[in-house]
């Protein structure tokens, strides 16, 4: 299969950085296809703006990023940085997020990565979201770091559940746009950690991409159990990550 590797960490001796070598080995070790996106590495622009688009505006009155970016797909003139990601994405069969949790989310490099290259017109469009998402048959996996312990993410932990802190990520941008979302890999504080269990940490990650094809996604309740106001219907029992009934 042919596997994206989006990557965010500003130093290439960091943890995030181990952890995308051991992807890249392991998954290239099992005759995949490999491409890795190394965003602070290549400068990447987040900054979603006018300068997404190479062509006249579609309304020189007012800028709408949605509009703009809809337009510059059917016209080919979306900016080469993005087509270039945008063609990547598309040949992907599995898609890796790396990155340390900033803030509770993903470094903004890598926010404005998924801002600039989701564009209207190709993750998604009218109609297209969830169930009919853009991706479908595309599987997707967040690997990230923290700072603080796995106890810190445990549902009653002080953060909170591991899951709700990744649901603007795994619901949010993947699973909205149609992928299948393998529950994330998570090395917690590996800065606080031994080197012994640093390394148990990266042979973890190992095991989980060698393991891919039997692991179950993440629960996402289907459509039809919203009723039309897009709320759970009536007896459904909430079962996501943070989604509760009411
Ligand atoms: P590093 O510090 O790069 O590495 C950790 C250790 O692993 C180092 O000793 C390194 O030498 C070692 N190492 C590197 N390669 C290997 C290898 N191959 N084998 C074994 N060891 C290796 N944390 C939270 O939990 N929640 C937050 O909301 C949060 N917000 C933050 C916001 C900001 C702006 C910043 C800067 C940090 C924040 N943090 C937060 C902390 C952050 O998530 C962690 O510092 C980060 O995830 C640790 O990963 P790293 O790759 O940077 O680790």
């Amino acid at each position: 299969m042919n596997v994206l590797i989006v990557y965010a960490h500003p130093e290439p001796t960091s943890f995030n950085a181990a952890m995308k070598n051991v992807a890249v080995e392991t998954l290239s070790g099992l005759g995949h296809e490999v491409t890795v996106s190394d965003l602070y590495a290549t400068g990447w622009n987040a900054v979603a703006g006018p300068a997404d688009m190479t062509g006249p505006p579609s309304d020189g009155d007012r800028f709408s990023l949605a509009r703009e970016q809809t337009a510059a797909m059917e016209t080919g003139t979306i900016a080469p940085d993005i087509a270039a990601e945008q063609a990547k994405l598309g040949a992907a069969d599995l898609l890796i997020l790396q990155f340390p949790i900033w803030w509770f989310g993903m470094p903004a490099i890598m926010k404005g990565w998924a801002d600039r290259v989701f564009a209207r017109g190709f993750a998604y469009t009218t109609g297209r979201k969830y169930d009919t998402g853009m991706f479908r048959g595309k599987r997707a996996i967040v690997a990230a770091t923290t700072g603080t312990s796995a106890d810190t993410y445990a549902p009653d932990g002080i953060d909170g559940d591991i899951l709700a802190v990744l649901w603007p990520v795994h619901n949010g941008l993947l699973r909205y746009t149609g992928f299948d979302v393998l529950p994330p890999c998570v090395a917690y504080m590996p800065g606080r950690e031994s080197p012994e269990v640093r390394t148990t940490q990266l042979s973890t990650w190992a095991d989980r991409l060698r393991t891919l094809d039997s692991t179950e996604p993440l629960f996402f309740h289907p459509a039809s159990d919203y009723g039309p106001n897009e709320r759970l219907r009536p007896g459904i029992p909430a079962r996501s990550a943070v989604q509760r009934n009411v």
